[in-house]
């Protein structure tokens, strides 16, 4: 007689629904749980007045050969529904207008001098690239781990030698090494790419992480068909064809504890429905920031997450604004997704750079006709959303509709007939965040990829409990998470049998 493990996983984000995915396939009885009504977190697509906005992220990469979408869907048998596009998207600095193509010709030629610099960037890319497709456990946290990333650095020798450099230094370094340091526009551009890719800018971010994020535009990007929830979507129906199940309206409340393992999980159905059940797991995948991780095990938190999640600067937040945008006010060949940076001195947070993503024209599922569905994003910094709420609620609505109607009319500076042909506008700040996707003050796109050595792994100092999502190395972006599931997946399937014998089964104890 035997047991087939119960893995409950918390989230239906990306990476939560790759592991479960995954998993499902390898045999365990899988059971995802997400508080809303639909999949995919802040990378999900949620219907409003007949429009399908896409809730945070827009730009889907990772599907090139060696991509990790590509791996994904390889591994669980997925034909992705999505349509390249080319360019990826516009650059707006207040001098000039940039495109990002494959082909990188005109960011070229818009900063001459910099060929070296996007060449040396590229090979350093696709090499990062195919070792990850390889497997790269990164950091890797027992000598199975260990072993796997000496094994990949040994198929790539000596080429990997050359990313030591890159490793060590910043990408402020690396562009001042190339005598690019003084260049002020493409210090501000790469400072506008490296926001959104790696959540902070060049000074800061590791030069290895950086060479790969500024790669996305040149790997191709893609609409997802229906909005970016589609890969969620696609990613649940897998997960279902496999033998899993999803339990939508339900959260976790918390997690039980015995003798320093997990058994299990409360549930509770709504968001705010005190009623609890309990469900019995061997182990448990959190698709959660630390912070909410902690807050779920409460007094049971091991000391490790507890000091990590006091010792942590808070990470950004966004600001968004879903926008219903009627097409005809816009020129007819407008591109689908746009960065506009508005100034060129200062952060560039809080309304200085600003994402705009388009739904396509070919995508009638979107919006009504005649119309496009928006999202519009900045990064933002969470606390003052939340003293402002607790201070002053007035206060907190004056600075929503401020900073929407300052983000439309910068907008419009560079996409001309936005704001007159605007006529749904919902904002978001994080308070919103954390109510759709439970994300601790609704902080957003994991950590900053400062340094590899402060990256951080799934463990969380319960053997049977498992981070997964952006907060895990290589953080944010659907394609990143999806690197970090498949990762995850392979620490669960190496700890769990895929069936154990009763008599040697000692995780399973009800809980009331
Ligand atoms: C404004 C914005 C723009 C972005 N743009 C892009 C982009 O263009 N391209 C890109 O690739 N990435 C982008 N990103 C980043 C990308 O969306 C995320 O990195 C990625 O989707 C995170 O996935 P995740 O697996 O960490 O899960 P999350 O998205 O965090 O989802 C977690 C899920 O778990 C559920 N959950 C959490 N706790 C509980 C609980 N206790 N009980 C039940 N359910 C729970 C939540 O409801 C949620 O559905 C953007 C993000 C934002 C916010």
């Amino acid at each position: 007689m035997s047991k087939t493990p119960h893995i409950i996983v918390i989230g239906a984000g990306v990476g939560g629904l790759t592991t479960a995915g995954l998993l499902a396939k390898e045999g365990y009885q899988v059971t995802v749980i997400e508080a809303n009504t639909y999949p995919g977190g802040s990378a999900g697509t949620f219907f409003h007045k007949g429009y399908q906005f896409d809730a945070g992220a827009t730009v889907a990469g990772g599907f090139q050969p060696n991509g990790p979408h590509a791996l994904s869907g390889e591994l669980l048998g997925i034909d992705w529904k999505v349509h390249q596009h080319d360019p990826a998207w516009v650059v707006h600095l207040p001098d000039r207008t940039i495109k990002l193509c494959m082909d990188n010709q005109d960011v070229e030629k818009n900063f001459p001098g910099t060929s070296e610099f996007w060449k040396e960037q590229h090979n350093i890319a696709e090499l990062a690239w195919k070792m990850s497709a390889q497997g790269l456990p990164f950091p890797p946290t027992d000598i199975r781990e260990l072993l796997q990333l000496a094994k990949v650095g040994l198929m790539n020798f000596p080429r990997d030698l050359q990313m030591i450099p890159f490793a060590l230094s910043s990408v402020y370094q690396w562009i001042s090494r190339k005598g690019l340091g003084d260049n002020k526009a493409f210090v501000r551009f790469l400072d506008g790419q490296l926001l959104i890719s790696a959540q902070t800018t060049t000074p800061h971010v590791n030069a290895l992480y950086g060479a790969t994020a500024l790669d996305l535009s040149r790997q191709g990007v893609f609409h997802v068909e229906g909005g970016i929830g589609g890969l969620s979507e696609q990613l649940a129906d897998k997960l279902k064809e496999f033998g899993g199940e999803i339990l939508y309206r339900h959260s976790v409340s918390r997690i039980a504890i015995d003798n320093g393992r997990a058994t299990g999980v409360y549930i509770t159905r709504g968001k705010r429905n005190p009623q609890e059940r309990f469900i019995e797991a061997d182990f448990v995948i959190a698709n959660t920031t630390p912070w909410s991780l902690d807050d779920l095990l409460g007094d049971d938190s091991p000391q490790n997450l507890k000091r990590e999640t006091k010792r942590r600067d808070l990470t950004q937040g966004a600001f968004v604004l879903h926008v219903g945008v009627k097409n005809d006010a816009l020129a007819k060949d407008v591109d689908d997704h746009h960065q506009v940076i508005v100034d060129m001195d200062g952060s560039l947070g809080e309304g200085r750079s600003i994402f705009v993503s388009m739904s396509p024209e070919w995508d009638s599922s979107r919006a009504p006709e005649g119309y496009r569905a928006v999202t519009v994003s900045t990064h933002t910094q969470v606390q003052q959303w939340w003293d402002l709420l607790q201070s002053d609620t007035n206060a907190y609505a004056e600075r929503k509709q401020a900073y929407a109607e300052r983000m439309i009319d910068a907008i419009d500076t560079a996409v001309p007939g936005f704001k007159v042909g605007a006529e749904v506008i919902l904002p978001g700040t994080p308070v919103t965040y954390q109510f759709y996707t439970q994300r601790h003050m609704g902080m957003v796109g994991g950590f900053p990829q400062t340094s590899l050595f402060k990256a951080r792994g799934p463990k969380t100092g319960i053997p049977n409990v498992r981070l997964v999502g952006d907060s895990i190395f290589p953080g944010q972006s659907t394609a990143g998470v999806t690197l970090g599931a498949i990762r995850v997946a392979n620490q669960v399937k190496r700890t769990l049998p895929a069936s154990i014998p009763l008599q040697t089964y000692s995780y399973g104890k009800s809980h009331s």
